[in-house]
């Protein structure tokens, strides 16, 4: 019987390094049979920091988009798509995913991750959608219903929404977590997705798919994760709970929770340092996911493929049991 090649000779990883962006100059993609445990060899997560929000320009080594190993298949066709935090890391794979499943997509971030959203937005361009970027902050109600009557205008419409943007601070004491940190975890991860998703359901026809992001931390709270981790859990109680109520308007609830996936809000105290290095290991795949791993999960809950799937958190971190 064959046996595999090791990843390291056809897995994702190598292909970083030879390949271009573009459909087709893939050799590799998502589809690629390889082994879950050697995916990404290669890569090794390296101690740093950055300020709040982070850039997924100066993050090192680079996280995995999917620029060139997502590959489309038109599951998405002539859908409309909003999608917050869409300029790095999960939500910037879904983007690339979702436009290159034929959707057009409208992002949301906040101004000073203007470089990383132009780039994505071009490779997003490049897959022939329509791409519109509209900066802003997720704190303020105001740029949130703004938000989606610009992307309703603009896209002509809107049939799927992902919210996404999230905000992630260690802290080690409770008696040291301010009232600003609990408030703005709060806005940022909860009170926006309630604002959007408030002034989207008036535009959202049967068929419409509504994906959250929540996390593992729902589940299995870190210690100095009290505010974060407090706001996964109610987004999955907000998901389930809604996903009943629009079930028979035919507009479908669902959410992704992702595990330790390398990206910017890593790097920007959303671990201690000194944990970095380690990021990942802890799952039983024994590595940290990367962003374009992600995307698969939103494409198949923002398709109608998913009809029957409704109120779902489907889980996507290497294998830690989840209720
Ligand atoms: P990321 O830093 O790449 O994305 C988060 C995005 O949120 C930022 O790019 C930014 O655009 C947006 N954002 C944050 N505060 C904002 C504000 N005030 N206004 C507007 N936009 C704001 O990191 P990511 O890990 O891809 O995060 C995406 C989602 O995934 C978050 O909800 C996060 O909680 C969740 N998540 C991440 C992990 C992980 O390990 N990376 C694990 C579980 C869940
Ligand atoms: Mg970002």
């Amino acid at each position: 019987m064959a046996s595999i090649p090791p990843t390291r000779e056809r897995g994702r990883g190598i292909l970083i390094e030879m390949t271009r962006p573009g459909d087709d100059e893939m050799t590799t993609d998502q589809y690629t049979f390889t082994n879950p445990a050697e995916l990404y060899a290669d890569f090794e997560p390296k101690k740093q920091h950055q300020p709040e929000p982070g850039l997924d320009a100066e993050l090192v080594p680079k996280a995995d988009l999917g620029e060139k190993t997502y590959r489309g298949t038109g599951r998405l066709k002539g859908r409309r798509a909003l999608i917050t935090g869409a300029d790095s890391g999960i939500g910037a794979a879904t983007a690339i995913a979702f436009a290159r499943e034929g959707a057009d997509v409208a992002m949301s971030y906040l101004p000073e991750e203007d470089v990383d959203a132009q780039r994505i937005a071009q490779i997003m361009q490049d897959a022939g959608v329509k791409v519109m970027t509209l900066p802003g902050d997720l704190r303020d109600a105001a740029y949130c219903r703004d938000l989606v009557d610009k992307a309703v205008k603009g896209l002509g419409g809107l049939d799927i929404l992902v919210n996404n943007g999230g905000k992630q601070v260690y802290n080690e004491d409770l008696a040291t977590l301010d009232d600003d940190q609990f408030d703005d975890t709060f806005k940022t991860n909860v009170y926006a997705m309630f604002w959007i998703t408030k002034a989207a359901l008036p535009h959202l026809v049967a068929g419409s798919t509504i994906i959250n992001t929540t996390s593992v931390q729902a589940y299995k709270p870190s210690e100095i994760l009290v505010d974060y981790a407090s706001t996964k859990a109610t987004i999955n109680a907000f998901t389930k709970a809604l996903a009943q109520q629009l079930a028979p308007k035919g507009i479908r609830v669902n959410a992704v929770a992702p595990g330790p996936i390398w990206t910017p809000l890593q790097v920007t105290d959303g671990q201690p340092q000194e944990k970095i290095a380690e990021f990942g290991e802890q799952t039983p795949l024994g590595r940290a996911g990367q962003p374009a791993e992600l995307a698969p999960a939103y494409v198949f809950l923002a398709s109608a493929e998913s009809s029957y799937v409704i109120g779902e958190t489907l889980n996507v971190n290497g294998g830690t049991p989840t209720p």
